[in-house]
């Protein structure tokens, strides 16, 4: 019988984790990981934080060392671009003409920036961060720059925000909402993390929109806002969000819809193909909907099912999402997920002045998320509250004496039929 041949495209954080999944697991058949960067497969979180900052070496930043993928027979082809799938024939066309067969297909090609698409964006000065050669270019930019100016107040702007704070860079952040993060967190939540960056000397043009990247000799110089004003910047950095890499699932003709869909073993409309992390939008069994999220815990873990899929066993994806931020002296973790558009209830367990706080998203008197900030070991509590979606007591909830693992025990939660 022929050995099995696996093929994975998207040499990141997924795609390695699934390569050392399907070892670990005893595949024992040819294991090919294509990647179009240059680099051996690395973790991005560091590179809006502490890469960024000159902290941690390049080295830290790598998900196995590089002579595991030798050690465990995986081809890594790097500076490899996956171009087409011959779903009929089983083969995958690459960059170079090279036609690959595979017997499964693991798709994990992440996630890009999104662009801006106004006058002067492609000037020279106007900087993107997914890479880590986006990150060693704004590495160099924080040591010669004098101010920047940054568009978005997501997750991206506030952290390279706080990286360049700590360079002594002057910083102006430029958000279309009523304040970063709002959208995410709303404006109760959102409001901690504005006065955090004012706190530390960043500048917040909020509900603002943008008119143009200005420019003089084909390099950025600044922002105009609709309004008329101007910001006057070195260098002009875009966080806009991202948006999922589905070109090779979508001309192949998988179904595609704000992501490769996949079930919950992350096996997509085609039996042989399988997508895991930012890409896959996934059918979650508890939210009982497809989601797909962009965070670094998803593609650590997913590829742990999407190997296990590939290798015939059942298995589901059900990890509730998670993600974290660092930002100065505040880090955070969130546990959850709130539909985006609906109303929540807030509630808060501790101190949001001094930045250390629960905060809990509330639907129908359940737990739908929780971020933890400034205070560690939680995520677990939170996650049961969520997972047994138990009806709490906001007041209990928001009171620290009572300890969260009392809010689901059966003698103190209040069940549904008390509630009415
Ligand atoms: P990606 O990391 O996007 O990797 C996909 C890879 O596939 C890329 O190398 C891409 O070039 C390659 N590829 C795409 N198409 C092809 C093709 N046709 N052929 C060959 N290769 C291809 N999340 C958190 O939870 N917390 C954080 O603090 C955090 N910080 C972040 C900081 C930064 C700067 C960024 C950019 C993201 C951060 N994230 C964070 C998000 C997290 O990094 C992503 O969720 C994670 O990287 C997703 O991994 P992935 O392997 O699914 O996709
Ligand atoms: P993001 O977190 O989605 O934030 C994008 C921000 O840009 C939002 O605040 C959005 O506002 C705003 N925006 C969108 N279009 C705009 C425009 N034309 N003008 C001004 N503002 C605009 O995306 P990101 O910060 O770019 O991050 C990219 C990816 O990296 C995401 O997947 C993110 O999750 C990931 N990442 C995660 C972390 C983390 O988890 N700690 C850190 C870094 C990066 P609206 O909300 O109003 O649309």
């Amino acid at each position: 019988m022929n050995t099995p041949s696996f093929v994975i495209v998207g040499a990141s954080l997924a795609g390695a984790k699934a390569a050392r999944a399907l070892r670990d697991n005893g595949f024992d058949g040819s294991l090919t990981l294509i990647g179009d960067e240059l680099w051996y497969p690395y973790e991005r979180p560091p590179l809006s934080k502490d890469y960024l900052q000159g902290k941690v070496d390049r080295d830290t930043v790598f998900v196995h060392p590089p002579r595991w993928y030798t050690t465990h027979e995986v081809d890594l082809r790097l500076d490899t671009t996956a171009t087409a799938i011959d779903r009929g024939n089983h083969l995958l066309t690459l960059g170079n003409g090279e036609q690959l067969p595979y017997d499964k297909l693991l798709l994990t090609t992440g996630a890009s920036p999104r662009r801006l698409p106004l006058p002067g964006a492609d000037a020279h000065g106007v900087y993107y961060l997914r890479s880590l050669d986006d990150s060693n270019r704004l590495r160099e930019l924080l040591h010669t720059a004098s101010r920047i100016a940054l568009v978005g107040g997501g997750w991206i702007g506030l952290e390279v925000a706080a990286a360049a704070r700590a360079a002594g860079v002057e910083v102006t952040v430029v958000e279309r909402s009523p304040l970063p993060l709002q959208a995410v967190l709303g404006p109760d939540i959102a409001a901690v993390f504005a006065d955090l960056h004012r706190d530390h000397g960043a500048n917040l043009h909020l509900a603002a929109t943008l008119a143009e990247i200005t420019t003089c000799d084909g390099a950025a110089t600044g922002l105009r806002l609709a309004d008329g004003s101007r910001i006057d910047a070195d260098a002009v950095i875009v966080g806009i969000g991202a948006t999922p890499n589905t070109g090779l699932a979508g001309d192949s003709g998988l179904d595609v819809d704000n992501g490769i869909v996949v079930d919950p073993a992350l096996r997509s409309s085609d039996p042989d193909i399988f997508a895991a992390g930012d890409v896959a939008n996934a059918y979650h069994p508890f939210y009982s909907r497809h989601i797909r999220v962009e965070h670094w815990a998803n593609a650590l873990h997913q590829p742990d099912t999407a190997a296990a899929t590939m290798l015939g066993r059942d298995a589901s994806y059900q990890r509730l999402p998670y993600f974290y931020t660092d930002q100065y002296e505040l880090g955070m973790e969130y546990t959850g997920y709130c539909e985006p558009d609906q109303h929540y209830q807030v509630v808060v367990r501790g101190d949001l002045q001094e930045r250390r706080f629960i905060a809990f998203w509330l639907r129908d008197d359940r737990v739908a998320a929780g971020m933890n900030v400034n205070i560690w070991d939680v995520t677990e509590p939170i996650q049961t509250l969520i997972r047994t979606r138990t009806v709490v007591d906001p007041a209990r909830l928001a009171d620290p004496d009572v300890p969260l693992t009392d809010l689901t025990t059966p003698a103190s939660s209040r069940t549904e039929r008390d509630m009415n």
